[in-house]
């Protein structure tokens, strides 16, 4: 049985003062930490102030990208180690946002999982495929792709310790969710996928659904055999929307 995780992909948004109350409301929710695991990604400058506010709950902090390098001169740069260092457990990597517009390749994503790895943080994986990839029945090629880059460098035992995210380019921020049944169809595949490089891993490797999941449409995706919870953006900037989406696990 895979315990779900819903995490909250805050983006480039967000205040001192904003996250302030929406970090009071999450961490005063009191959901069943035995259901499901919460997790907040903040933008850099405000870790340290989440793992504060979270400080004493299940409420877990993470970033949205990391370097592939350790350490040094790599001026705005910020290393997995780091992100340990100050109390994250988990890094968002691989976003869309960050292939389409940082030309992130599949080679990134999967030498900024090793580095996560290696700092002891769970990486969280995303792939997804274009409207345009979509359409031309490339899904699964495109999606399969992505997450092999990243498993053929990976050892077997370290398969295990990471969490997939299958994030629809097409269903972010667009208020265009894929149905239930067109997102269990490609997290089944990707299932798959890893199950031929690691049977166990399979198994318990989480996959998450990104893209417009929101508190009317998360209880039937969440019900889905092999989707594991949600990484969620605009919907996560809202508590009464993050907390409902929690309440639907
Ligand atoms: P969205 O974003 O929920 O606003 O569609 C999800 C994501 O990009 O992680």
């Amino acid at each position: 049985m895979r315990r779900k995780l819903i995490a909250g992909n805050w983006k480039m948004n967000g205040s001192v003062s904003a996250n302030a109350t929406l970090l009071a409301e999450i961490s005063a929710a009191g959901f069943d930490a035995a259901k499901a695991d919460v997790l907040v990604c903040p933008p850099y400058p405000y870790l340290t102030q989440a793992l504060e506010k979270v400080q004493g709950t299940s409420v877990a902090v993470g970033a949205q990208d990391c370097s592939v390098h350790d350490a040094g001169a790599y001026t705005s740069e910020v290393s997995a180690g780091m992100l340990r260092d100050v109390g994250c457990t988990y890094v968002i990597l691989g976003h869309s946002e960050r292939r389409s517009y940082h030309a992130e390749s599949d080679q990134i994503v999967a030498a900024k999982t090793l580095q996560a790895l290696r700092a002891g943080l769970t990486p969280i994986v995303c792939v997804g495929e274009t409207l345009e990839q979509r359409e031309s029945g490339a899904t699964d090629a495109v999606v399969g792709a992505q997450l092999k880059a990243v498993l053929e460098k990976l050892e077997s035992a370290d398969i295990a310790k990471i969490v997939v995210a299958y994030e629809p380019v097409w269903a972010i921020g667009t208020g265009k969710t894929a149905t239930p049944e067109m997102a269990q169809e490609v997290h089944a595949f990707l299932r798959q996928a890893i199950a031929s490089f690691s049977a166990e891993a399979a198994a318990t490797v989480k996959i998450l659904y990104g893209g417009s999941m929101k508190p009317d449409n998360a209880a039937e995706l969440l019900r889905q055999t092999d989707i594991d919870g949600g990484l969620i953006g605009g919907a996560a900037l809202k508590a009464n929307d993050f907390l409902a989406i929690i309440a639907a696990v």
